[in-house]
């Protein structure tokens, strides 16, 4: 990254970060994309239950790799057969210990910004796993919640639907339309603000660019 973008961008990450604080969520930072899985290792004790919401960050960065190989109990949805099991995962994570999962945005006033189609990634940041840890590249960061939906409807979700495969008009356009489509991504949106139960939310901001 070029010198004088990435000295604006450590100034936003160190606002977004203190505000997170403010907001009674753990705020954490690594430098480098590489360094996260080791991060994540550090942090998630041998035995624990994890789970994690889809999100191309958790690939681009390793972590997907390392709960695959590490010694936990992953609920993993890659491996459920079908709607029945899915839908039967998905409830079996609101009790895991551990939820990973990436943001659509962070605002530099300290929220987290999240679109969700199925809704159970924003159902379990809410709510259930007892410890959710959001790992945000510097590109998640945006001033506000105005420019976190601008982002979700030019960048976030088109990119998504185009991931998925979804049979989306963003996905051929590349910009929201609004749709109501079946295979629509953003049916429910969740702000993450204040929290009343401190440092249940922890998020580690890396100092590189990951996922959309
Ligand atoms: S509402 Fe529909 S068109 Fe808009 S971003 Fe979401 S899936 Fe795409």
């Amino acid at each position: 990254m070029n010198e004088a973008v990435q000295s604006v961008m450590e100034k936003r990450i160190r606002r977004a970060m203190a505000a997170v604080q403010r907001n009674q969520m753990q705020a954490f930072y690594c430098e480098r994309a590489d360094q996260v899985p080791a991060f994540v290792k550090e942090m998630l004790p041998a035995g624990c239950s994890v789970s994690h919401g889809g999100s191309a960050t958790l690939s681009e960065c390793g972590v997907t790799d390392l709960l695959a190989q590490g010694d936990y109990r992953y609920l993993d949805r890659s491996k459920a057969n079908g709607p029945e099991e899915i839908g039967k995962l998905y409830r079996e994570v609101f009790s895991a210990d551990w939820y990973l999962t990436s943001s659509n945005a962070v605002t530099e006033d300290g929220k987290l910004y999240n679109v969700d189609g199925n809704s159970n990634r924003v159902a379990a940041i809410a709510f259930g796993p007892a410890h959710v840890l959001v790992i945000v590249g510097c590109n998640k960061i945006v001033r506000d919640l105005d420019e976190a939906m601008a982002r979700v409807q030019t960048i976030a979700a088109p990119a998504n639907t185009v991931r998925l495969n979804c049979d989306t008009p963003c996905a051929e356009s590349g910009r929201c339309q609004n749709c109501h489509s079946p295979a629509r991504i953003c049916c429910n949106a969740l702000i993450t603000a204040f929290q009343r139960d401190p440092d249940r939310v922890k998020v580690l901001f890396v100092g590189e660019p990951l996922g959309f």
